[in-house]
């Protein structure tokens, strides 16, 4: 179900909720309005000679799949700093943020609710750290550029992402 359906119930009064159109639901009771906003997420794109690092996805959505490291932003978190913990967490590495390559929405779907999403995606430069797999990652590979593509990589916005960067 999307979003507007699953959020139900006013936080404040647990009054029902009126979808009003766009992004906008209001409680029938107290007319509290809830503006649904994405969820910001963070990417890293690490090329070393040649090559590009995904991670095989170890959870759902799209298990199984190939994805670039990272993962959402936490309130009150720099980005920048979100990325370095993601990438602390997923591969026990230490990273660099080179420049930003793409900002695009996408769709998260997670525990039968198609949730927004906003992924920032940044070219990142390992400093240091051997890669070794963990937290949301089953495994990792480096994939040449000229065939990436061609990957099972889960996320529209990942491809895109992706699609940018080797176009640059
Ligand atoms: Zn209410």
């Amino acid at each position: 179900m999307n979003i507007y359906q699953a959020y139900k119930y006013c936080p404040r009064c647990s009054g029902e909720f009126e979808h009003k159109g766009k992004n906008l639901l209001q409680c029938s009771q107290c007319k509290f309005k809830l503006f649904v906003m994405p969820s910001l997420a963070i990417n890293a794109i690490i090329e070393e000679n040649g090559q590009i690092l995904l991670v095989e996805r170890k959870n759902e959505p799209n298990k199984g799949t190939y994805d670039l490291p990272g993962g959402y932003i936490e309130p009150n978190e720099d980005p920048m700093d979100a990325i370095k913990r993601e990438l602390h967490e997923e591969l026990h590495i230490v990273g660099e943020v080179q420049k930003i390559i793409s900002i695009l929405p996408d769709i998260y779907p997670y525990q039968g609710i198609d949730s927004p999403t906003l992924g920032i995606c940044v070219l990142v430069k390992r400093i240091s750290g051997e890669i070794k797999p963990d937290d949301d990652a089953k495994s990792y590979k480096f994939f040449d550029k000229e065939t990436i593509l061609e990957e099972n990589i889960g996320f529209e916005s990942i491809k895109k992402a992706l699609k940018i960067y080797l176009t640059q």
